[in-house]
């Protein structure tokens, strides 16, 4: 862990944009406080679903917190017994297309084909600007039922001031960039888009919980950091999530091949001996079913 932020402060320190970066500490303080079971309800009355998300029967969410906060999914309740969620974070920050232009990738295809040949039923948290990048997968993943799209913002930038030296999303602009992002999901022409938003580097606080209101989503956070992000190691990342994962549990790994180039071949390991221990996978919006 100490190594990890240490590889994502030195990256900080270039300059370069932090793709997936912060997922490697534990959640902010305010997590503490967030709800960690599900508990569904419908959306809550005068929201707005954000353009793009889904309507009417959509998927469950979470009621908002105390003065209307943006609620926070940490984990499936134990009660769900012997389920788990892998979660991947599609990262693309907005100023990054010159580095795609160059060639660098900040797509899996790979990990997205393991995922279908293996049967995994996965979320997919992704940035808007990815999905600008990548329309096609984008769709390719938006219309399989196998995979949900999940919002990770428009422009991978963060929603609290001290977030891994990622450039800073304001607070008047916050709901904004999050329904950008579903309008580039929806352009993309993806279809299986759930109201969850997980916030860049997991980094928020109550002011971003409330500039976020309007924008009617649940937040989701994670309790197994996957440790994928710039990892060279796949028998390390595949041992850290087994090792972590419990019934309910929530993994955060990527899918870019520029930051987790490893993830495809953890994910190799990880979904058999998961499975040979009980486990089912599920998205998290089933994760979150009450
Ligand atoms: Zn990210």
């Amino acid at each position: 862990m100490t190594r990890y932020v240490r590889v994502c402060t030195a990256v900080a320190l270039l300059g370069a944009a932090l793709a997936g970066c912060g997922d490697g500490r534990p959640a902010p303080a305010s997590a503490a406080s967030a709800p960690t079971s599900a508990s569904a309800s419908p959306a809550p009355a005068g929201s707005t679903p954000a353009s793009g998300s889904p309507a009417v029967k959509g998927p469950p969410t979470l009621a908002p917190g105390a003065d209307g906060l943006t609620p926070v999914f940490v984990r499936g309740a134990k009660a769900a017994g012997k389920t788990v969620a892998l979660t991947f974070d599609a990262d693309m920050t907005a100023d990054q297309g010159p580095r795609a232009a160059e060639g660098e990738r900040f797509d899996n295809p790979s990990l997205i084909a393991l995922l279908r040949r293996l049967d995994v039923p996965s979320t997919v948290f992704m940035t808007g600007r990815w999905a600008e990048e990548y329309p096609t997968q984008a769709k390719a993943i938006g219309t399989d039922p196998l995979f949900e799209i999940a919002n990770h913002s428009y422009s991978h930038y963060a929603f609290t001031a001290d977030c891994y030296g990622l450039p800073v999303v304001g607070k008047e602009r916050m709901a904004d960039d999050v329904r950008r992002a579903f309008a580039a999901f929806k352009t993309a022409g993806a279809r299986n888009v759930v109201p969850y938003f997980r916030f860049p580097g997991g980094c928020y606080d109550d002011t971003a919980r409330r500039a976020l209101a309007p924008a009617g989503v649940t937040a989701v956070q994670w309790d197994v950091v996957s440790g994928d992000a710039f990892a060279t190691d796949a028998d390390a990342v595949a041992a850290q999530v087994l090792a972590g994962v419990r019934p309910g549990s929530l993994v955060v790994m990527h899918c870019t091949r520029s930051a987790a180039p490893v993830t495809e071949d953890a994910v190799r390991q990880i979904v058999p001996e998961l499975r040979k221990r009980g486990y089912r996978f599920v998205k998290v919006s089933e994760l979150m079913k009450p």
